[in-house]
């Protein structure tokens, strides 16, 4: 299939151009290279001997857009682009609805210009909200976040449902994602935001590579085993395959269908802290501080969803994380 990928140098798009083109795809990527390298698209050539096509358009720039559908025959898109930052979106607000809303828009209006009827959106788990109780499955409400981010995954998640009961031949997979860290085995593609991470991984690898002092973990004292918050971490080459499978499932598919890609399990911030020293034999130096606002204390996804409909499963553990993370952060940050 010929598969544009909007944000396809981003960390999650680099990692999923990089599977498409090695199971003969090919790929056009759109990206404004607001959060993300140019150097990336080198990358992905030197990884796969593949070089993507590349577009530097704003997802939201209908007329760009509109040419680059016109120059390519595309048949599917895998839609990443937009701001992703929880504490940015609570402080900018409209630059997050405007950004985000408004690319998906712009994207399906041109879709359905060129008759593309395939797409698969890059959700979250933050779509679950604060009241529902993990494991998540895919058939509870995901009505709710907790901020801006959030809020735009679940607009856009009932606008892509309206538009598909509008347009019955349309097929979108809404992938709620769960926390995916780790790097590409290359060392040459990974989680490398402008400016001091939000995340906890990329803020792991700063600190490992001495260019910020210490972690701190936000919170011991939850309701958890350990009182440090629990997440479903997943590799992010684990998490392309699942963009892989289902871009391939839509090919056969009408309608909407939201699917959990994580690993089922929760992992602490104080178990992955300790994963990462022991997996690649060093010490982190890190403080407990406060919590930090909005966190909830737990969850985790129910993955059986993707094993029945997609045949994926997440394979890659913990310690494979925590390596390819420091392989790329020591090289790259
Ligand atoms: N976290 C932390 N210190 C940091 C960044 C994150 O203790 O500097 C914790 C955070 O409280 C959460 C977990 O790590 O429990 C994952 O946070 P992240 O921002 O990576 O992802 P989120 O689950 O919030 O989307």
């Amino acid at each position: 299939m010929n598969i544009l990928v909007t944000g396809g140098a981003g960390y999650i798009g680099s990692h999923t151009v990089v599977e498409l083109l090695k199971n003969g795809h090919n790929t056009i990527i759109v990206d404004d290279l607001s959060n993300a390298k140019e150097e990336v698209i080198e990358r992905i050539e030197h990884i796969t001997g593949k070089r993507p096509y590349f577009y530097k358009i704003d997802c939201a720039d209908k007329a760009a857009l509109d040419a680059v559908f016109e120059k390519h025959s595309v048949d599917a898109v895998i839609h990443f682009a937009g701001y992703k930052a929880v504490g940015e979106s609570v402080k900018k607000p409209l630059q997050y609805y405007r950004n985000n809303i408004d690319s998906t828009l712009s994207l399906v209006e041109v879709m359905e210009k060129y008759q593309c009827t395939k797409l698969v959106f890059s959700s979250s788990a933050t779509v679950y909200g604060p009241n529902n109780p993990y494991p998540y499955k895919e058939d509870m409400p995901a009505i709710q976040s907790t901020n801006p981010y959030g809020w735009t995954k679940v607009m856009i998640e009932r606008i892509l449902t309206d538009y598909t009961t509008a347009h019955p031949e349309f097929s979108v997979i809404l992938l709620r994602y769960f926390n995916p860290i780790g790097a590409h085995e290359s060392g040459l593609l990974g989680d490398d935001p402008n400016g001091i991470p939000n995340n906890l991984m990329p803020y792991i690898g700063k600190v490992a590579a001495g260019q910020l002092d210490h972690l701190t973990i936000f919170g011991n004292d939850y309701d958890t085993p350990d009182g440090t918050c629990q997440r479903d971490y997943l590799h992010v080459v684990d998490l392309a395959i699942g963009h892989l499978k289902a871009i391939e499932y839509a090919e056969n598919h009408t309608g909407v269908e939201a699917i959990n890609l994580g690993t089922g399990t929760g992992i602490s911030v104080q178990d992955l802290v300790n994963a990462f020293e022991s997996a690649n034999n060093l010490k982190l130096s890190y403080v407990i501080g406060p919590r930090r606002d909005g966190d909830l204390p737990a969850f985790w996804a129910d993955a059986t969803k993707a094993k029945n409909l997609l045949g994926w499963k997440a394979v890659h553990t913990l310690e494979d994380m925590c390596k390819s993370s420091w392989n790329f952060a020591k090289n790259f940050q």
